[in-house]
């Protein structure tokens, strides 16, 4: 398995994630267009939209700092106890520098 691949497919999956999420996050049409209760629905669904958009981009930003990482000793370290962590972990949460035992 080459560590760079993985990590850009990941990068790539995670965009068009991005771009599919922003696409409908767009703003919420006015009271009078779709009804009150379909408000509620448009903004209950706009706050899970909004909070898996944030997530994304947590999640690019941490797979964008492994590749920067990549080919340096401090790569897949663990930021506390510098312990290996394991690359499946890292594609799973790439927003986390920690190994399992020192995630917060
Ligand atoms: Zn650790």
């Amino acid at each position: 398995m080459d560590p760079r691949k993985e990590l850009e497919k990941a990068v790539e999956k995670t965009i068009s994630k991005i771009e599919r999420y922003e696409a409908i996050a767009g703003p919420i049409a006015p009271d009078n267009a779709i009804g009150r209760v379909s408000r509620m629905d448009a903004i209950n669904n706009k706050s899970v939209v909004d909070a898996a958009l944030r997530k994304a981009k947590e999640r690019l930003a941490g797979l964008k700092r492994h590749l920067d990482l990549l080919g340096r000793p401090e790569f897949g370290l663990c930021s506390k106890c510098k312990s290996e962590i394991p690359f499946e972990r890292i594609l799973l949460a790439p927003e986390s520098s920690f190994c399992v035992t020192c995630a917060p």
